[in-house]
């Protein structure tokens, strides 16, 4: 069967058999809090129950890397609408050792798209264009850096309320243990 017609199969089943009680919340973080992290496979249930979050305790946002790297982006887009109007009232960065993003090189990238069709002709536009396809897909050196980074485009973004703490940290892909970058209290 394929992977589209598994999971609407499945779903049939779960909604039949109201599988959603166990899940019943609101659209407000019980912890008042926001977490930006990456989408590695490996975090998907261990973040969580690493760290006793249920449905329902926080927002969650997601991309490769956790990285904010731009200050009109969506994930700073979605941070501020968690803090205005989602209650949200803490910021939590939460990278990871291991991290697809350590060490990627734009290079690599830009050869696998090559190799899937994508032309010479495609890349140059892009650059005539102004944008700078190689420093967006370069990736991090060290975890606890880019962290930081993160971190401080956040808490110094012009729109963020002074009074929300934002914390650094990072977790292990395995164990699941937390390492603290930032005490966003102390900052
Ligand atoms: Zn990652």
């Amino acid at each position: 069967m394929k992977l589209l017609n598994e999971l609407l199969e499945y779903n049939g089943e779960f909604v039949k058999e109201e599988r959603f009680k166990d899940f019943t919340t609101t659209k407000f973080p019980n912890k008042r809090m926001v977490i930006i992290t990456c989408m590695d496979t490996r975090l998907v249930e261990l973040l969580p129950k690493a760290l006793n979050l249920k449905n329902g305790d926080v927002k969650i946002v997601k991309n490769a890397g956790a990285l904010v790297t731009h200050p009109f982006g969506s994930i700073m887009r979605s941070v501020l609408v968690a803090v205005y109007q989602l209650q949200a009232d803490e910021v939590f960065v939460i990278g990871h050792h291991d991290c697809g993003m350590s060490g990627m090189k734009a290079d690599a990238v830009i050869e696998s798209m090559k190799e899937r069709g994508i032309s010479d002709d495609a890349l140059d536009s892009l650059t005539y264009s102004g944008i700078d396809v190689k420093d967006w897909l370069n990736g991090f050196e060290r975890v606890e850096d880019s962290v930081a980074h993160s971190v401080h485009m956040v808490k110094k973004h012009p729109l963020m309320p002074n009074d929300v703490p934002v914390h650094g940290l990072v977790i292990h892909p395995d164990t699941g243990k937390l390492d603290l970058v930032i005490d966003g209290y102390q900052s």
